[in-house]
């Protein structure tokens, strides 16, 4: 077996005793469950499952496949300025192959994912970043002389379950932009004869992908998915409706250009494209960086990358978004008035409160880690 971590498993060795012995206690590998419990949805009184499941957890094995992408999945899953015990439990599992970040290259990297297959055969998980291009018989991405569909085929034929990490592996994302030249698509477009788990955004945000292994890991199976194959602990609310900015658009106060006052005082930014209503994503929940701040708490637009195909339904991305079907967002925005503001307001005050992943955010304001969103420091409402 192919161990590329300085800390390799111990034969026999549970994830508790890996986690003692590289110095975590039981009291934050605790904590850690129960913040998993919460971003899944579960009750509270599931941690304790959670947690013996995973302390009994013996070294699973994991593929990840790197296809048609830009490594940017890899580098937000992976690298973090302040590894929690979540990215520990990613880089334990992590090692029988990932083509980026092994020592091995050519044959040897080669042989070290055939062997992984072989030995876990119908047991292993397999992670995918990146697309699938299919034209011309899909030479656009060939690795040790095989086409990625083939060796994506071959992967996912004794995989257990397949997670398709980011929009590349989701959809196809840029590469799969009109006009498509490579004729990219998505993981759930190959393999056809199991669910595909797909974790959206470009990239997305680890703490979900986390969270994925966390109850594949717990309970078996993959968790509930909606419409697109994305889990519905994280992606059944819209941006819109968790968003700190929200009252200020039922107040009717929008910025109108990215340095005037209305931006300073940290002001709606649909009028500058943003792309919050349309789109069903976690971040204004499990923020970005360690927790630390998020495009539109940066003050950018949010993009709709977390939605299929949104290089081209979400741009030009700096203008005023079209109506969206079943809000009707453009006729109102110019009609809300403050008069709406304060049950618009409770609405999503309830709404958040009542949220799982919300009390993750309120233990992160308990730590006193950065919290953004708020007016800047000084100014007024
Ligand atoms: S339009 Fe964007 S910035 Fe404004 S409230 Fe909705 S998600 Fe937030
Ligand atoms: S705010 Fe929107 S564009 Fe930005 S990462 Fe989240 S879903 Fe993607």
């Amino acid at each position: 077996m192919y161990f590329p971590s300085s800390r390799p498993w111990a034969d026999g060795e549970t994830l508790s005793e890996h986690l003692e012995r590289r110095g975590v206690s039981r009291r934050d590998f605790l904590k850690f469950c129960g913040e998993m419990t919460a971003v899944l949805g579960l009750s509270s009184a599931m941690t304790p499952k959670v947690a013996a499941a995973l302390a009994a957890m013996k070294r699973p094995s994991v593929i990840w496949l790197q296809l048609q992408e830009c490594t940017g999945c890899v580098e937000s899953v992976l690298r973090t300025g302040n590894p929690s015990i979540g990215d520990l439990v990613l880089d334990v599992i992590s090692l029988d192959y990932q083509h980026t970040i092994m020592a091995a290259a050519g044959h040897q990297a080669e042989n070290a994912l055939q062997q992984a297959m072989k030995d876990n055969k119908g047991e292993y998980l397999l992670l995918v970043t990146g697309s699938i291009p299919l034209n011309d018989d899909g030479i656009y991405l060939t690795i040790g002389g095989r086409t990625a569909k083939e060796i994506l085929v071959d992967a996912a034929k004794g995989a257990k379950a397949v997670i398709a990490v980011g929009a590349c592996a989701h959809w196809g994302s840029v590469q799969a932009a009109r006009p498509n030249p490579t004729g990219a698509v998505g993981v759930s477009e190959v393999v056809t004869d199991k669910p595909v788990v797909n974790i959206a955004g470009c990239p997305p945000i680890s703490d979900v992908v986390t969270a994925t292994i966390v109850h594949y890991l717990t309970f078996g199976n993959i968790p509930e998915l909606d419409y697109d194959g994305r889990p519905r602990f994280a992606y059944s609310s819209r941006i819109h409706d968790q968003c700190p900015r929200r009252a200020n658009f039922d107040a009717g106060q929008f910025v109108e250009e990215f340095d005037d006052e209305a931006a300073r005082k940290g002001y709606c930014l649909y009028q500058v494209g943003c792309k919050g209503p349309a789109t069903f994503s976690p971040c204004p929940i499990f923020l970005w960086n360690s927790g630390t701040s998020w495009p539109i708490g940066a003050g950018h637009p949010c993009i709709g990358c977390t939605e299929r195909h949104f290089w081209d339904t979400m741009s030009p991305f700096y203008k005023r978004m079209p109506d969206v079907a079943g809000f009707g967002i453009e006729s109102k925005v110019d009609l809300i008035g403050a008069a709406l503001a304060a049950g618009a307001v409770a609405g999503v005050a309830a709404h958040a409160t009542a949220t799982g992943v919300h009390q993750i955010r309120e233990r992160r304001r308990e730590r006193e880690l950065p919290i953004v969103n708020q007016p800047p420091s000084g100014k007024k409402e």
